[in-house]
């Protein structure tokens, strides 16, 4: 009796600091009228936001006030309209605006509409997309992307893939595959030789390191003179490595450099790997869905004959940030590489019937991706897509034509996908510091961005046309702003 009475006494003083307790966690499930009153703000903003891109500003160099956002977090929550204001004027003002269709500079991004809904979506739900077993549906979404562009970038059946957070993760992936596939060990590392470019992305030198390949011998290989990889000299390299009894096992090419927007002859470098059985790998992370392209796939069609492949929806497909992916052409190298057992995941492993992105990637829960990629694409349709890359292309060809023809401006070269270089060349100023100058002013009008580069000493300023917004009006301003700019520099300098 003594015993049930104690009992029950702690029992209910336990009742009592819970419900205090659920009191206050409930302040985490705002009720029906909160919801939507947050949600109308933020529609709002949104539409505010969307609103003004087009005769807003793609880059704003005022960010004095962002400290603001440093205030500490407190105990109570703050109101909601002073909260979204901050975001508004500390987050979606300053810095570069990738929506923007006056966003050259990079590789820019997008951000469709329909790919926030998604988003939106997915977070209310918040469905586990790492194992099947767990939502069948959104994995099942993820591999059909999966075969999709399997199918475009024309691997085989046995080619599989993983939607990552991005190029960088997903050309680390790659890199791990190819690691195991190609039995790289400590005993063997150091006479194993990896072949890259000085025009592979940086995010590839950073990924040997991530997967321990740093002890390997990395060839930087020459390049031609319009900064693509020389396939005679790296066959060369390659047989007077294998001489020497080193170990040629990877060679990374690039299907749009970041800086030229080139692409590297991925044919001939295919053919010469697959002599010396090296592991190729393609990042085509800026030019890989120019495969949607008529005008283009033709000079992107060899990807096929890789082994690995980069591609990034959040470039190319226009997505927001946070969407790279990677394909391997034999799935069995990548489930190699990243297979796992776990105990408390034996439920999951005994109904699998599709492959799980868990199984395939680094990730075991994961955001679920997929469904940013998959909406507009089923809200579009593919002809928008490849209309808008098209559209793209011919941008690019017509800012050429104009730029050349402008007094003492010279390119680089014709664009081979949506990426110009270019430069003024000033009667008597130093070109470098000119042209620095120049890009300066235009930062400042911020109507437009774009972006410079040095090559071999030279100083370039670059347009890289890849957002859905940017049309011809975008790319008759820039012109407009730098035939102006150029008067404004040089009237700087001869200081009128
Ligand atoms: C953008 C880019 C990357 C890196 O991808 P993130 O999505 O930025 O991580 C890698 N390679 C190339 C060629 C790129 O253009």
């Amino acid at each position: 009796m003594h015993i049930i009475a104690l009992y029950l006494s702690v029992v209910n003083a336990l009742i009592k600091k819970i419900n205090k307790l659920e009191k206050v966690a409930l302040l985490l499930e705002p009720g029906k009228d909160t919801r939507k009153s947050w949600h109308k703000q933020v529609s709002e903003i949104a539409e505010n936001f969307l609103d003004k891109l087009e005769n807003g500003k793609a880059y704003d160099q005022d960010s004095s006030h962002i400290n603001l956002l440093k205030q500490p977090f407190t105990e109570e929550g703050m109101l909601s309209s002073k909260i979204f204001g901050d975001i508004v004027n500390y987050v979606d003002k300053p810095g570069i605006n990738p929506a923007s269709g006056g966003h050259l500079g990079y590789i820019p991004g997008g951000g469709l509409y329909a790919s926030a809904l998604a988003d939106y979506w997915v977070n209310v739900t918040n469905r586990y997309a790492g194992i099947s077993f767990a939502n069948p549906g959104a994995v099942k979404i993820e591999n059909e992307l999966i075969r999709w562009m399997i199918r475009l970038v024309g691997y085989p059946e046995t080619a599989w893939g993983n939607l990552a957070s991005g190029g960088s993760i997903a050309n680390l992936i790659a890199i791990v595959a190819a690691r195991e596939a190609k039995g790289i060990t400590p005993e063997n590392i150091r006479k194993s030789v990896i072949y890259v470019s000085k025009q592979t992305h940086h995010s590839v030198e950073k990924a040997f390191r991530i997967a321990g390949l740093q002890y390997a011998i990395t060839r930087t290989l020459p390049l031609d003179e319009k900064l693509k990889i020389d396939p005679v000299r790296f066959e060369e390299i390659a047989e007077d490595d294998k001489k020497q009894g080193l170990i040629p096992f990877l060679m990374v090419s690039t299907a749009g450099t970041t800086d030229a927007g080139v692409i590297d002859p991925i044919d001939v470098l295919s053919e010469i790997c697959s002599r010396y059985a090296i592991w190729h790998h393609v990042d085509a992370a800026y030019g890989g869905f120019f495969l949607l392209a008529k005008s283009l796939s033709s000079s992107l069609e060899a990807i096929n004959k890789s082994d690995s492949v980069v591609l990034d929806p959040h470039k190319g497909l226009f997505l927001p940030y946070g969407l790279g992916v990677v394909l391997v052409k034999s799935r069995t190298h990548l489930k190699n590489a990243f297979h796992y057992e776990a105990n408390y995941m034996q439920d999951a492993t005994e109904v699998e019937t599709e492959i799980s992105p868990a199984e395939v990637s680094p990730e075991l829960t994961k955001h679920f991706r997929g469904l940013r990629m998959w909406l507009p694409l089923r809200l579009h349709g593919i002809k928008a897509f490849r209309s808008a890359l098209e559209e793209k292309c011919l941008l690019t060809r017509y800012f050429y034509e104009k730029i050349s023809k402008l007094n003492r401006f010279e390119t680089f070269g014709k664009p081979e996908l949506t990426v110009v270089m270019f430069r003024y060349i000033p009667v008597s100023h130093d070109p470098n510091a000119f042209n620095q100058l120049l890009a300066d002013e235009i930062h400042r009008d911020g109507r437009i961005f774009i972006s410079t580069t040095t090559i071999n000493d030279v100083h370039w300023l670059r347009v890289a046309i890849l957002v859905f917004r940017t049309h011809l009006k975008t790319i008759d301003l820039t012109l407009q702003l730098l035939a102006e700019k150029v008067i404004l520099v040089e009237n700087k300098i001869s200081g009128c």
